[in-house]
Order: C-alpha cells, then sequence, then structure tokens
C-alpha cells in the first residue's frame, strides 16, 4: 500500500492507495482545512499529481472501474445522553446515535462494540432485572466514548479551519496535547512508545496508559 499522510496545521493532503480483492484497489485522497479533493477526472488527476509522482503513477497507471465519489462528513457529534438527570427505562440509545466521529479516525463500530459490551455488563449487574439497566449503560457509554473523543477531536482541532465545539484552553488541556504530540514524534523512533500508542489508537488501552511513568521517560528522551 501507500499512505502519504496529512500534517497540521499547513499540509492538508494526504492519499492512501490500498489492494481489495479479485485485483481491485482502492485510491483515497483527502484534505483538511476544506481543501476537498475534486470529483471530476480533470481535478483528481490534478489533485493525485499535488501528491507527488509516485502516487499519481500508479494511479495513471490503473484502469477506472468507477468515477471518485466525494465524501465530506467529516463532523463528530457526542449527543451526552449520559448526563441527563432523568432517562426513560428500558430505552437504550448506542452507537452513533450516542456519538458519532469523524470516519477518518475508523473508531465507530469499536465504540460501538464497546458500548454493547457495557450494555451486557449493565444487564449482568442487574441480575436480568431490566428496570434501571438504561441510565446506568448510558454512563458507561460516556466512559468508554471519552478516549476515543478525545483522540479524535484533538486530531481534528491541529487544523485551523476545524469548527464547532469549545476547545479547552487550561492549563492541563495545552500539556495534553503538547505531550501528544511528542508522543507523535517518538513512535516514529521507539518500537515501545508506537505499541503503547497504537494500543491507544486501537482502543485497546485507555489513554491515561501513556501517561505511565515507563511510557513518559522514553517519550521524553526520544526529545533529545
Ligand atoms: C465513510 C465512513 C467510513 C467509516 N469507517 C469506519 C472504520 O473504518 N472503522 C470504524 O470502526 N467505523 C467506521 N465508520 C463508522 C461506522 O460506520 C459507524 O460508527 C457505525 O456504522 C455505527 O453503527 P450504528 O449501528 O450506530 O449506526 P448505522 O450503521 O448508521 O445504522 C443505523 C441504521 O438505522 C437505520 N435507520 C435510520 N433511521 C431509521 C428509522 N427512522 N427507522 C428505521 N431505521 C432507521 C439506518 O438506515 C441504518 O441502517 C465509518 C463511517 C463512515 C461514514
Amino acid at each position: 500500500m501507500m499512505l502519504i499522510t496529512a500534517t497540521p496545521p499547513h499540509d492538508p493532503r494526504g492519499g492512501l492507495i490500498f489492494p481489495e480483492e479479485n485485483g481491485v484497489w482502492v485510491v483515497m485522497m483527502a484534505g483538511a482545512n476544506k481543501d476537498y479533493p475534486p470529483t471530476d477526472e480533470e481535478g483528481f488527476t490534478a489533485f493525485a499529481r499535488s501528491l507527488g509522482p509516485e502516487f499519481s503513477g500508479a494511479v495513471a497507471a490503473a484502469t477506472p472501474i468507477s468515477k471518485p465519489i466525494g465524501y465530506r462528513g467529516t463532523d463528530s457529534r457526542w449527543r451526552h445522553y449520559e448526563k441527563l438527570a432523568r432517562w426513560p427505562e428500558r430505552y437504550v440509545v448506542l452507537g452513533d446515535a450516542f456519538c458519532g466521529f469523524n470516519p477518518v479516525y475508523g473508531q465507530g463500530m469499536t465504540v460501538a462494540a464497546l458500548s454493547a459490551v457495557a450494555l451486557g455488563d449493565a444487564l449482568r449487574h442487574n441480575g436480568g432485572e431490566l428496570d434501571g439497566v438504561a441510565q446506568r449503560a448510558e454512563r458507561a457509554f460516556g466512559k468508554v466514548t471519552e478516549g476515543a473523543w478525545l483522540l479524535a477531536t484533538g486530531a481534528d482541532y491541529a487544523w485551523p479551519e476545524t469548527v464547532g465545539g469549545e476547545r479547552s484552553n487550561g492549563l492541563a488541556a495545552r500539556f495534553g496535547r503538547w505531550y501528544i504530540d511528542q508522543v507523535l514524534h517518538a513512535v516514529a523512533v521507539d518500537p515501545q512508545v508506537r505499541m503503547a500508542f497504537n494500543e491507544v489508537n486501537q482502543l485497546v488501552k485507555p489513554v491515561p496508559s501513556l501517561f505511565a511513568p515507563g511510557i513518559f521517560w522514553r517519550v521524553m528522551r526520544s526529545r533529545s
């Protein structure tokens, strides 16, 4: 596969080419900061060219099986049902209806699955009695959503054109953003930090595991 990553804040273009079955390859191009890849053939080709000769050469060598298809649904939206003081009994909302993510980060299905596990736990905890489960479950969904939300919105806010929501600018939030930047530099040079980051990024471990002393010092050392 070939992957060209966009780099915030000023290098918004990226692309990905990867194989599917039967000799079919997917070509995906993306532009942050509203730098949308065109879906007409000429604009598509020009955008591919801007990603470098290897990328545009691979695209030019292929036979298209469809016209380019554009997609601009990149918002993330958390409805915070877990914060409501009152909630109807035996009524459960999870998945995208609870929190939808910018799909570029590929988190929605995993968070929905983690929420389903949390719902199972809440049902078991209540000994099979259905009343009293729903609100506890909504609160549990809030917890499993937190880490993915932080990663997705943190990455989106690195782009100056991102709109909506409120971005905390307190000391802890600024330190958190600075530290995650250092982690991202360290993943390129330290396999242990890379593994720790992958586990968080794949939602196997919570975000605070990146602040564990063993990882923290490796991240700091990688700066020198
Ligand atoms: C382009 C794109 C790429 C993505 N890539 C990834 C990825 O790589 N990894 C990942 O984990 N997630 C990814 N996601 C996110 C993932 O698809 C969603 O998080 C997941 O599908 C949410 O599941 P859901 O059941 O909550 O909602 P949905 O899958 O949207 O299902 C809701 C269903 O309800 C139906 N419906 C709506 N209204 C009504 C109604 N009134 N009556 C009856 N039925 C109704 C809809 O037709 C739909 O079938 C991606 C999303 C997009 C858009």
